[in-house]
């Protein structure tokens, strides 16, 4: 049954300096970007609170730019954003491709990489992308701000450090050396969930991100450090067997999710073996 929306309360705050205050004096409060996850857990009677906080006229949340080598995405910047800006194409081009397969165009008009990570999916596409780029989290509530790295920002399957008091406010991203893949594999290449999402650099140290086979998103470690050791695929293909957990569920079962994954990782070497190949992310 869908939810009531009367007994609701939601607060709209015009800055973030608002926002802040708002959630400290009268939290805990449920923060509201795009609303593309929240409205559907409200349409399926099952909201994750009673009183919200809609960020969505934050635009000092919204940009996306360089800070001497650091790409710095705002919280609330939307998947249109991310993959039609040129700083985003130039140094995260990884991100770019995975902003262009989430949902349609209307939730990539709505939906925004807060909010993939505040939900915390095992499935966010998005996630692997910043596992992989090692990216920052910055958290601020009404006394500060703090950085949390992404890979260790998440605790378990959809928990994460960031305290009621919160907020997301910005992904940091220092530079990427190496060539960057990402490939989405759901049932069809339209507003899919993935079965598995993965995300790769191809460098010295390459690095390898993963959705879909774990409580949260995942650095295979072990993988990563067999092709940088041997550069052998198979063997690293056996480390990654060692190191993904997937489920049988709704969209997928565990064997098939490995049999994908193994076929990413061979996939993501080969693609970015070639020194002259044009860039396996751009279609
Ligand atoms: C039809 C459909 C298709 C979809 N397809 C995909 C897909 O292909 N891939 C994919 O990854 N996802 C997909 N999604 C899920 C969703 O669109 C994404 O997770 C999106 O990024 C959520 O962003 P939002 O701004 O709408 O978040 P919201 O729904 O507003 O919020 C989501 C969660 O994050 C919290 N939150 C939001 N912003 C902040 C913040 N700044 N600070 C702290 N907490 C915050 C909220 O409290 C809530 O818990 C789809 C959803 C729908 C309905």
């Amino acid at each position: 049954m869908r939810t009531p929306l009367s007994p609701l309360r939601l607060f709209e705050p015009r800055s973030l300096r608002d926002a802040l205050r708002l959630l400290a004096d009268e939290g805990p409060l449920v923060p509201l970007a795009g609303c593309t996850d929240v409205y559907v857990s409200l349409n399926a009677g099952a909201p994750p609170g009673t009183r919200f906080l809609n960020l969505w006229a934050l635009d000092e949340l919204r940009r996306i730019e360089v800070r001497g080598s650091t790409l710095m995405i705002g919280a609330l910047a939307t998947y249109t954003q991310l993959a039609r800006s040129k700083p985003v194409q130039a140094r995260l081009p990884m991100l770019a491709a995975a902003a262009r397969e989430i949902g349609g165009i209307q939730i990539q008009n709505r939906g925004t990489i807060g909010g993939n990570i505040g939900t915390g999916s095992p499935a966010g596409d998005s996630l692997p992308v910043l596992a992989a780029a090692a990216a920052v989290v910055v958290l601020q509530n009404a006394r500060g701000r703090r950085q949390v790295p992404f890979n260790r920002f998440y605790t378990g399957y959809r928990a994460s450090v960031r305290r009621p008091d919160e907020l997301i406010v910005a992904v940091e991203v220092p530079a990427v050396d190496g060539r960057q893949w990402f490939r989405k594999v759901g049932t069809r290449a339209a507003q899919a969930i993935s079965k598995v999402v993965m995300a790769g650099v191809r460098a010295d140290r390459p690095r390898v991100a993963l959705g879909s086979v774990a409580p949260t998103v995942i650095r295979a470690t072990r993988t990563e450090a067999v092709l940088a050791e041997t550069g052998d695929v198979a063997e690293a293909r056996r480390a990654l067997m060692t190191e993904i957990a997937p489920i049988d569920d709704l969209r997928s079962t565990a064997a098939y999710r490995r049999r994908v994954a193994g076929n990413l990782l061979e996939r993501f070497w080969a693609d970015t073996g070639i020194a002259d190949r044009r860039s396996p992310i751009a279609d």
